[in-house]
């Protein structure tokens, strides 16, 4: 079977006076206008409970969008009896069916739900128009565009070779068990396809998203649900993330986690799995995208205007709430007046706001929590004799989360900054000296647990040459004279190594590989 060669979904623009832009208004006006009760989906049934706890969008945490029902561990046990149950007609199914489904998905993804999808994005998640159409609308059909893409191959290999009398052959099974997927608040896209990657090899799944993206994962599952993924093949959970684990990784079904998240919490998931593993049927398999702190390394042959742009757009688009966001900078001494000035002068124009007026290029951070913990780093750094905040430092939870874009010169280039993941708009600088470009790229190496994303922007074809083999280990996603970030799904498979990820690049084979466990089948004649 050939299934249809993707290309990426186009982006809409939604400038002023376009179709497109009224009907993205108008489902953010309906989405505003009721109260919505958000069930968990267990086996294929809405499911209530009495404990319901309110949605609020983080620009306007007054507001109040509606509630989710809160589920305990008994409905964990549930969705795990549901998946299995479910198992045996999915794993069944002939993969070209379980393709059709997906590429349903996605077919309403681009059409029919686009604008709810977004809407639902713009006002929980607090992205702007152009922020909810990348990553809601455009990335989750690519993701499953291209997954079936590459799950059509995986099903399509060359068999190995056949002696004489003898018919080798190689099975993609599904895991034997069920998959939890553990989802993060910062991309739909993300909460989009860790349940469906792992669910389209044939395996049941158990998804868990982060309380603050239920309100976009509500809409995921209603596509899903229409595109005809069947009852029990994805079982949609809201519960404490304690509780979760305290079912699921004590399970001898659990045959997978697909997460992302944090650093610390993957290491604390890894542990848990680890004291368990006497437990499971199967050794299951450990796949986690976590953190990052992505950096940007200028040579003083860099040109400013490229520099800038990366250094403005990598820090302070979403809010610096991307795992890929540039973080840390290294600046030439001889480029960073210059480039201040030209930082200031695009900063200013940034306006911050609610995402509702499409004008706004700064929107909220994702709720209190991560606005104490940013702000807290903003206001040490104003106290401290190691750095310096150069640009912005204001911050505002009155009506939303919003921290103005700061930039940090930071004195040493260990300051906690340049090295700990703050996941907001803050961006820090360590300045150097020209004359040792070398040792700076071992700083950048060696200064955090992460490797993510990197950039390195230079004219000088030796420089480029120097850091791409010296920071090789120090992102999964390496740039030249570009942003660290916007990496698009069939275009650059994402994923990083050391403290950022086990690197199975999301939207690839080698991801979709993991939710198979292989069996060779020698056949005599
Ligand atoms: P998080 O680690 O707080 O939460 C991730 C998920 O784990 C959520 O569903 C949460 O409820 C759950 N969880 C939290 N504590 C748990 C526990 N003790 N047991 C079980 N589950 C638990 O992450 P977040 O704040 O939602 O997302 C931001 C983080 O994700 C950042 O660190 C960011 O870098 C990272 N991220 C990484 C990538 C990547 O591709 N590498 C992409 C997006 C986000």
């Amino acid at each position: 079977f050939n299934v249809p060669t993707p290309t990426n979904e186009p982006v809409y623009s939604y400038a002023p006076g376009t179709k497109e832009r009224s009907l993205l208004k108008e489902a953010i006006a309906a989405a505003r206008a009721s109260e919505i009760d958000i069930p968990m989906y267990i086996g294929g049934e809405e499911v209530r409970t009495n404990k319901k706890v309110k949605i609020t969008p983080p620009h306007d945490h007054k507001h109040v969008l509606g509630y989710f029902n809160q589920g305990t561990k008994a409905n964990v046990k549930d969705a795990i009896e549901a998946a299995l149950a479910a198992k045996p007609d999915w794993e069944n199914l002939p993969w070209e069916q379980r393709a059709a489904i997906f590429l349903k998905a996605a077919e309403l993804i681009s059409t029919k739900y686009r604008y709810k999808l977004n809407a639902a994005t713009m006002l929980g998640q607090s992205k702007n128009p152009y922020q909810a159409e990348i990553d809601s609308a455009c990335e989750i059909a690519d993701f499953l565009r291209f997954n079936v893409k590459y799950m059509s191959e995986i099903y399509q290999q060359q068999p190995p070779i056949s002696p004489k009398n003898v018919w080798n052959r190689v099975e993609q099974r599904p895991l034997e068990g069920f998959v939890f997927a553990l989802t993060p608040f910062n991309f739909t896209a993300i909460a989009g396809n860790l349940p469906t990657s792992a669910a389209m090899m044939g395996n049941v799944v158990v998804w868990k998203p982060a309380n603050t993206q239920i309100y976009s994962a509500n809409v995921l599952m209603e596509i899903f649900r229409e595109a005809g993924v069947p009852a029990g093949v994805i079982n949609l959970v809201y519960v404490s993330g304690p509780d979760a684990g305290d079912v699921i990784f004590k399970h001898p079904d659990f045959a997978g986690i697909h997460f992302t998240g944090s650093t610390g919490v993957f290491q604390d998931i890894w542990k848990t799995i680890g004291e368990n593993i006497h437990l499971y049927k199967t050794y299951p398999r450990i796949v986690g995208e976590t953190g990052g702190k992505d950096f940007i390394l200028a040579h003083p042959s860099a040109d400013l205007e490229v520099l800038n742009t990366a250094l403005v757009r990598g820090a302070f688009e979403f809010q610096g709430q991307k795992c890929s966001a540039a973080s840390r900078a290294y600046v030439p001494k001889s480029l960073w007046k210059d480039l201040k000035k030209m930082m200031e002068r695009d900063i200013k124009t940034f306006k911050i706001g609610g995402t509702e007026d499409f004008s706004n290029f700064i929107n909220a951070v994702i709720d209190e929590k991560a606005f104490d913990k940013i702000t807290k780093y903003i206001d040490r750094a104003k106290n401290s004799k190691d750095a310096e905040v150069v640009i912005g430092g204001e911050y505002d939870k009155s009506k939303g989360y919003f921290i103005h874009p700061t930039v940090i010169v930071a004195k040493k280039a260990d300051y906690e900054t340049m090295s700990e993941e703050l996941f907001g708009p803050v961006l820090t600088i360590f300045v150097y000296d020209d004359k040792k470009w070398n040792e700076i790229l071992k700083v950048v190496d060696q200064t955090s647990i992460y490797a993510l994303t990197g950039s390195i922007i230079s004219q000088d074809r030796y420089a480029i040459n120097q850091a791409t083999q010296e920071l090789r280990n120090a992102a999964g996603n390496f740039y030249i004279n570009d942003k660290c970030t916007g990496a698009v799904v069939g275009q650059q498979p994402f994923g990083g190594a050391r403290g950022s990820g086990t690197n199975d690049k999301a939207g690839s084979m080698i991801n979709l590989l993991r939710w198979v466990s292989p069996r060779t089948i020698k056949e005599t004649f």
